[in-house]
């Protein structure tokens, strides 16, 4: 198996800074409205929002509403929910964007790549092939929030 990571230098700079970083974005995102908070879908008790440090164009979370630090912590209603906001989320994205694959995974702890570590999150990667190539338009700050905006308001149409 061939695994080729995706060059991120941003989620870097992310990540070295989160330690100073007091609120924890799954807690505060949901108190915003969807534009601010990025957000696409809220469910009953997990919600799906738009990676603001992305790892492709489209990297969607699935968090729990609960602040919850501990992967074997989710209830079982919290673990069912977040499942199948992602599996709505790859269905959108499939969609709206016509990825080639995808990788969904969870980062537990620091030196596994989270940037949050008490508040659980599974991310949806849309996958292109060649797509390492996205970073130099992504990487603008000035292009980037917008960018983001449009997809957010794509997705969040998009969503059954
Ligand atoms: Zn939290």
């Amino acid at each position: 198996m061939v695994l080729r990571q995706l060059w991120a230098p941003w989620r870097l700079e992310y990540i070295q800074g989160a330690d100073e970083q007091e609120d924890c974005v799954f807690c505060f995102a949901p108190g915003l409205d969807d534009e601010a908070g990025l957000v696409v879908h809220r469910g009953e008790h997990a919600f799906v929002l738009l990676n603001r440090y992305p790892y492709a164009s489209g990297h969607l979370m699935v968090a729990p509403y609960r602040h919850e630090g501990a992967f074997g912590g989710l209830g079982a209603v919290e673990a069912l929910e977040v499942h199948n906001l992602a599996a709505t989320g790859v269905a959108v994205l499939e969609e709206v964007m016509a990825p080639q694959g995808f990788n969904l995974g969870w980062n537990l702890g620091r030196v596994a790549g989270a940037g949050i570590v008490d508040h659980v999150h599974q991310h949806v990667v849309p996958r292109w092939a060649g797509d390492t190539n996205f970073m130099p338009v992504l990487a603008d700050v000035k292009i980037m929030p917008e960018a983001l905006e449009a997809t957010r308001r794509k997705l969040a149409e998009a969503w059954p």
